[in-house]
Order: structure tokens, then C-alpha cells, then sequence
């Protein structure tokens, strides 16, 4: 399917910002997006790149009574000598297409996926920062659009991609957080949509997000929801902790989102020679490891911050410091490496930087 680009008029373009140290994150998006349309029987038709624009929806737009709407977020990178990066982009795509079929909506064409990505990037290359950190943050979604009242799966759907420049996550260093350990409320539960990329997940975690900033601290230590015994994520990322010498991590039992940065932690720690464990792990045993100093670090990951440093946990009524509050060496050093890869300032032992444009090879405009 070839996808039809319809530019803005120059005269309509937005002010690119001039400060990237104000970028920031979520709130800048560039002149074009991409959309497809679905219709049952007929399939995806009418790829398109156009201007920005609102979306027209009926009222009854399906997506707006029962939830059916996943999303993905991924960044593509400025490199050096103006090359562009997408990092491990087809892994974004597949579990787009896993969170499409757990909410029963159709699953997207991976080749018009990875190419709607590439051809929109380019177009708005120049709206990519360069600073140290930044990058162009993606948004692929997908929404039920068919107009009807009545809980079943939409017969039509809309399928979208925003781009926009986002800011250093860490312009000043890292600042390990503080998380609240939510023993009322959990994020999801198995058998779920815990472990997709669907709205309804962050819908659901806002209540305690908010108890918890409330009390000063900055994300939700999710425990699972059976027994909340097992730690299974932090905010809306994935969560590790050393412990003497090994890397733990839960395992993705159902309830917890496979995250694309989970995995290159996981693999780059085995790469570099440490043990890393995926198993349950209680929130009990983090306390008691904390108090007796065998919990060196603990961090979450995901593709905003890469890395997040945890340097404080609140669980019923105490605050529990993990490395006194600093950031760890191992956190520290997986940030630094899967963010040289992502820049393409380091070699890429495991082919997960795709290279989507190149100054010096590339004409075209
Ligand atoms: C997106 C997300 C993550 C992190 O996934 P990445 O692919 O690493 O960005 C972790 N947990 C939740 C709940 C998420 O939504």
C-alpha cells in the first residue's frame, strides 16, 4: 500500500522551538501525522501522511465508551554525521499487534507500520533536536471508531502516528525517585490487559499516582494483585533491583508490561557479565534486603528515561533507603551504554538500532 504524503503549506507550519532545553515531554507535536483507516471486510485503506489536525469522531465513537485504545511509544535519535535511528523498532511493532489482539481490534500491516514511521520521521526530520539526550519522541495509536452503543468489537478503527521533539531526560543528572508501595490499589491483574500497551491500564493507576504524589513521592510501586505480596512494576515502567551480586526482575506472568528496554537491560546485563534472574520477588524481601544492605540498587526502566534510578521506598509508613539515596554503578552503566547505542555513538552487538535516514548517502529530499 503506497502512502500518499499531503504537506502543509510552508505558510501554515508551526515555530519550531528554539530552546531545547525547554522541550520537555508530550506536549510539542510536528506539522504532519500519519493515519489508516479499517473497515471490516475491506481491510486498512487510505494511508495517509497529511497536515496536523484535530480527529473528527462521532460521539458514539466506540473507543469513547469502552476503552478499546492501545498505543506504543518509541524515539528516533539524531546520530552524528546526521544519521537517524529508530531503536529496536520491530519489537514496538509486534506489541502493538499483541495489544491489538488481546482488545479484539485488527492487527496493523508490520511492513506499513515500520514504513508510516520512517516516511513521517524523515518529513519532519528537521523538527528533531540534537542536544545531548534528545530525541523525537512516536505515538503510534490505534482507536475504535465505529458509531454504536453496545459493548462489542468495533466493526472500524483509526490507526494514527504523532511525532514531536522531547527534552534530556536527565539534563542535570540523574535524581532517583521515590516510590509509594500501593497495598490498596494495584495496577492490573492476571487475565487482564496488564501485560498490553491498552488506555484503560493508566486510567486505572491515576487514583494511586495521585496518593502518592500527595505524599511526596514520585511513582507507584505496583505489587501484584492476588496475594500484593510480588513486586511487579514501578509507575509505567518495568522495575530491577541488585541484590548482592545478581540482577532481579520479575517475570512476565501476565500482569506486567513487557517492556522493549525490560529486555535490552536484561540482555546487555547477561552481556556484560552479570547474573540477572527473572523470578518473583516479594516486597518483604526487598525491605528485609534493604535493611540488612544486600539491596545495592534498584531501578525502573522504560523508553522515556531508559534508565530511572529508585532511591527511596515507602512501604506501611516507613521510608526504606536504597545506596543512601544515590544512583547506582550498574544503573548507571546500562543507562550509558543502550543510550550510546541508541545515539550510534558505540557498536551494536545486538542489530537494535535501525537506521532509517543518512545524510551523507541520501539525496532525496
Ligand atoms: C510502556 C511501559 C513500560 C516500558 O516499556 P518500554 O518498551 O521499555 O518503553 C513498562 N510498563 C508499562 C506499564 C508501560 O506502559
Amino acid at each position: 500500500m503506497e502512502i500518499k504524503i499531503k504537506k502543509a503549506p510552508l505558510k501554515n507550519r508551526k515555530k519550531k522551538p528554539s530552546d531545547e532545553s525547554k522541550l520537555g515531554f508530550g506536549r510539542i507535536f510536528t506539522d504532519h501525522f500519519f493515519n489508516v483507516k479499517y473497515k471490516e471486510g475491506k481491510g486498512w485503506y487510505d494511508p495517509l501522511i497529511e497536515p496536523y489536525r484535530k480527529l473528527q469522531l462521532d460521539p458514539t465513537a466506540m473507543c469513547l465508551h469502552y476503552g478499546q485504545e492501545i498505543f506504543e511509544g518509541l524515539k528516533a535519535y539524531y546520530g552524528q554525521n546526521g544519521a537517524i535511528y529508530l531503536f529496536r523498532p520491530h519489537e514496538n511493532i509486534k506489541r502493538m499487534n499483541s495489544s491489538a489482539e488481546r482488545l479484539c481490534m485488527p492487527p496493523m500491516d508490520e511492513d506499513l507500520f515500520m514504513e508510516a514511521m520512517k516516511k513521517l520521521v524523515i518529513l519532519e526530520k528537521d523538527w528533531i533536536p540534537r542536544g545531548a539526550g534528545t530525541s523525537m519522541y512516536i505515538r503510534p495509536t490505534m482507536i475504535a471508531t465505529e458509531a454504536a452503543l453496545g459493548v462489542h468489537p468495533s466493526n472500524e478503527y483509526l490507526f494514527f502516528i504523532v511525532v514531536g521533539p522531547v527534552g534530556a531526560y536527565y539534563p542535570q543528572g540523574f535524581s532517583p525517585t521515590k516510590m509509594y508501595v500501593s497495598e490498596e490499589y494495584v495496577r492490573a491483574v492476571r487475565g487482564g490487559i496488564g501485560h498490553v500497551k491498552a488506555a484503560g491500564n493508566y486510567a486505572a493507576s491515576l487514583y494511586a499516582g495521585r496518593i502518592a504524589t500527595n505524599m511526596g513521592y514520585t511513582q507507584v510501586l505496583w505489587l501484584d494483585s492476588a496475594e500484593k505480596k510480588y513486586v511487579e512494576e514501578v509507575g509505567t515502567s518495568n522495575i530491577f533491583f541488585v541484590i548482592g551480586d545478581e540482577l532481579v526482575t520479575p517475570p512476565l506472568a501476565g500482569s506486567i508490561l513487557p517492556g522493549v528496554t525490560r529486555n535490552s537491560v536484561i540482555t546487555l546485563a547477561k552481556h556484560l557479565k552479570t547474573k540477572v534472574v527473572e523470578r518473583p520477588i516479594s516486597i518483604d524481601e526487598v525491605i528485609a534486603a534493604s535493611k540488612n544492605g544486600s539491596l545495592k540498587e534498584a531501578f525502573a526502566s522504560g523508553t522515556a528515561a531508559i534508565i530511572s534510578p529508585v532511591g527511596h521506598i515507602h512501604f506501611r509508613g516507613k521510608e526504606h533507603s536504597i545506596n543512601k539515596g544515590k544512583t547506582g554503578t550498574l544503573a548507571e552503566k546500562l543507562y550509558n551504554e543502550i543510550l550510546q547505542i541508541q545515539y550510534g555513538l558505540k557498536d551494536d552487538p545486538f542489530g537494535w538500532r535501525v537506521k532509517i535516514f543518512d545524510e551523507k548517502k541520501t539525496t532525496k529530499k
